[in-house]
């Protein structure tokens, strides 16, 4: 997949770029970023990238001409890495707090495509026309504000790079990640089996594979229930997973029990 970044601030990305598991998509050419600095498509001698707010009010706003010109040369790049007459249109997102939240879905939607846009914004953020009229999604990574829309590219790159095929290896699988099938994982223990006295779950040392994807499973409900409940209209549920739930329900008031 290529992912093309427009920003004001590019070496933001290095760091995150070049190691662990991004680091390692990009060695098996499963993920190729390019980071395009937004200032090398200004046409001025000062290179002007921001301008006062039409109406005023405080802050500056990230011009339109070179981001419309910086998301044509990308879209030109891509055109002729992948040939222009057997490609979707490539989506263009612009990160922003008041676009569309962010999710696993999305992510795994995005995955699919050969290539994708990101705006960054910046300041108080972007000229409207951009969203209107160039990006076909905009993102929002959380209901908080940013100085800038790098971290969320990184957010939406870290997140689909992992989904990419060929990027985890069996051991890091992403199905059992949190929301993968609506649910969050549950905890994970390692060694040492007992710590300061506190043990880790006997079952996981035993052995039984049935009885520990049961548990896990079962610690998967009980943690979406407890801390995301709005999860559970989603979640697809066995009559199993209903009974251990109505039994969660009617332990509620007097302690919950254990899902062993
Ligand atoms: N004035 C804007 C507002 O009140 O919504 C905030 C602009 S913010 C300081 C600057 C840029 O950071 C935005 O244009 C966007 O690109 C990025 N940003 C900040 N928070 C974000 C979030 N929660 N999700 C995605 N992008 C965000």
């Amino acid at each position: 997949m290529d992912i093309h970044v427009l920003s004001l601030f590019p070496s933001v990305f290095s760091g995150p770029l070049e190691a662990s598991i991004l680091k390692r998509a990009q060695e098996r050419e499963a993920l190729r970023v390019h980071v395009h600095d937004i200032r090398d498509f200004t046409t001025d001698r000062h290179h002007t990238a921001d301008d006062y707010p039409f109406g005023g009010g405080p802050g500056m706003v990230m011009k339109p001409e070179p981001i419309f010109a910086a998301v044509e040369h990308a879209a030109g790049e891509i055109d002729s890495r992948l040939g222009a007459d057997v490609r979707a249109p490539t989506p263009v997102v612009l990160l922003s707090p008041q676009g569309q939240p962010f999710s696993q879905k999305l992510a795994a939607e995005l995955a699919t495509q050969p290539a994708l846009i990101l705006i960054c914004g910046h300041y108080e953020g972007v000229d409207g026309r951009v969203e209107e009229h160039l990006a076909t999604h905009a993102l929002s990574i959380g209901d908080y504000v940013l100085t800038g829309g790098e971290l969320p590219a990184l957010i939406v790159i870290d997140a689909i790079a992992r989904l990419l095929p060929g990027v985890l290896g069996d051991a890091e699988s992403a199905e059992n990640d949190s929301f993968a099938a609506g649910l969050l994982e549950g905890p994970q223990y390692t060694r040492p089996a007992t710590f300061r006295g506190l043990e880790a779950p006997p079952v996981l040392l035993s052995g039984d594979h049935g009885a520990i994807a049961r548990w896990r499973h079962r610690q998967a409900l009980l943690w979406t229930w407890q801390r995301r409940p709005d999860l559970m209209s989603q979640a697809e549920l066995s009559a199993e997973d209903r009974a251990f739930l109505d039994m969660l329900k009617q332990a509620t008031g007097s302690g919950l029990p254990s899902p062993g």
